[in-house]
């Protein structure tokens, strides 16, 4: 495998970075470079200008609607997305849920899934823990019993990312208590709108309304929607887990934030020094940047190699190492901006003060994105969990 970009590589980056600098629009790319917070229906709607440009499903054969680029394409993709400050894109129709029904749903299921996928039109969320089953997710214990041509859902998920706005949820339902735990869990594609469905806001520390807690009341949901076997879901729901990890890496973002602190460093702070000009910040940073640069290497190997369509356990490897460094490069950033991170900036109740001397979009940011990175270590499975499947499913020990 040859981990050069190739010449058509460096003209396929050249026509994304055109392509997003005349199509992001306008009021978009402001937000982004103020710091603004963007919002899920920001993505949205870029996904909506990517997919009129048949952009709408990258990693996706053209036989599903996608791009059928290969994996340094995708990459180079994400990169310039996210250096240019491009609206995060929902990850749960395309990276999670969309994979697995290409790969073990119905024809139907394909033709009625897919294309609102690619168009950006369906928001999907993530139905798999419940306040018992988070590591032990095969200990779930929502109950969907088969009546007729349907199933009839009862329990509770929790920490479920942007269900209050979701239209479809992919979601672990119990459908056998008989022998091990992992043998009777079926994959249900439920409809948000179906009547027995609530939610309560569970706010993070970063002061977000992402999370929630959703209940299923009676919850009728067909037969048609049950992706796959009855009792087989477990396979299914460790082929999206793969991909879920994989794209908590943020290998993307992490690039970007490097170049960011590049740039807040270079701004003088104090007595015409830049932090950048700090040794003990420069090693750190360089650290960190050598680390990712070789995780960037890990991710094309691990995406080369899957073949199946899911990152599968080569996903473990680059959360862990992804969150490692996505963690340490929020850090330095608030090391860099210092005290203009507190959001009690004394100069602000000066007349005629106006922004720190940094710029408004990195002070702002520095604090909620140090909090929301802690996230990291728990989501899509925490740390110690990603070093167990490491430890037994990669090294076999
Ligand atoms: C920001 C965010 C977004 C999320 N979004 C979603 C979502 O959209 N949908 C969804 O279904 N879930 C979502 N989750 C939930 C997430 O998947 C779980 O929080 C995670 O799997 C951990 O489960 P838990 O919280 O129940 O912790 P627990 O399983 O109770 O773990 C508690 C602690 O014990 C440790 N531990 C547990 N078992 C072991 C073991 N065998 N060996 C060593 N240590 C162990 C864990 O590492 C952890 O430190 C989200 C979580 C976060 C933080």
């Amino acid at each position: 495998m040859d981990l050069r970009e190739s010449t058509s590589d460096r003209a396929f980056r050249d026509e994304v970075r055109s392509f997003i600098a005349k199509n992001l629009p306008k009021d978009l790319k402001d937000k982004s470079d103020a710091g603004l917070r963007l919002t899920v229906e920001d993505g949205q709607r870029w996904h909506k200008v990517l997919a009129s440009h048949g952009w709408g499903a990258p990693g996706w054969s053209r036989e599903h609607g996608g791009c059928g680029w290969d994996h340094s394409r995708q990459y180079i993709w994400e990169e310039e997305m996210a250096m240019a400050g491009c609206p995060p894109l929902s990850p749960f129709a395309v990276k999670m849920v969309g994979p697995v029904i290409q790969a073990f749903g119905t024809p139907e299921q394909k033709a009625r899934f897919l294309p609102p996928a690619v168009s950006g039109e369906h928001l999907w969320c993530q139905g798999y823990s419940e306040p018992n089953a988070g590591s032990d997710l095969a200990a779930l214990r929502t109950m969907a019993v088969k009546t007729g041509d349907k199933y009839v859902v009862n329990g509770m998920k929790i920490w479920n990312s942007y269900g209050h706005k979701a239209d479809w949820m992919f979601a672990l339902v119990r459908t056998s208590t008989e022998g091990k735990t992992q043998e009777g869990i079926t994959v249900l594609l439920i409809d948000m709108k179906t009547k027995g469905i609530s939610h309560r806001p569970i706010i993070t520390i970063d002061g977000s309304h992402i999370l929630n807690e959703v209940r299923f009341d009676d919850v009728e949901v067909p037969l048609d929607n049950r992706i796959g076997e009855e009792n087989k879901g477990w396979t299914y729901a460790k082929y999206l887990l793969g991909n879920e990890r994989a794209l908590i890496a943020q290998i993307a973002q992490s690039t970007k934030l490097v170049k960011r602190l590049k740039e807040v460093g270079a701004k003088e702070l104090s007595e015409g020094q830049g932090i950048i000009d700090d040794g003990d910040f420069r090693s750190k940073l360089a650290a960190i940047e050598v680390e990712l640069d070789a995780l960037r290497v890990t991710n094309q190997r691990v995406l080369f190699e899957s073949r199946t369509g899911s990152a599968g356990n080569g996903g473990a490897i680059l959360k862990s190492k992804g969150t490692f460094i996505s963690q340490a490069l929020s850090e330095l950033m608030l090391e860099a901006v210092g005290y203009y991170a507190s959001p009690w900036v004394l100069e602000q109740f000066d007349a005629g003060w106006n922004q720190p001397p940094i710029g408004p979009g990195y002070a702002k940011n520095a604090m909620p994105l140090y909090a929301r990175q802690r996230a990291n270590t728990i989501e899509g499975g925490s740390e110690e969990i990603q070093k167990n499947v490491i430890a037994k499913q990669v090294l076999g020990l």
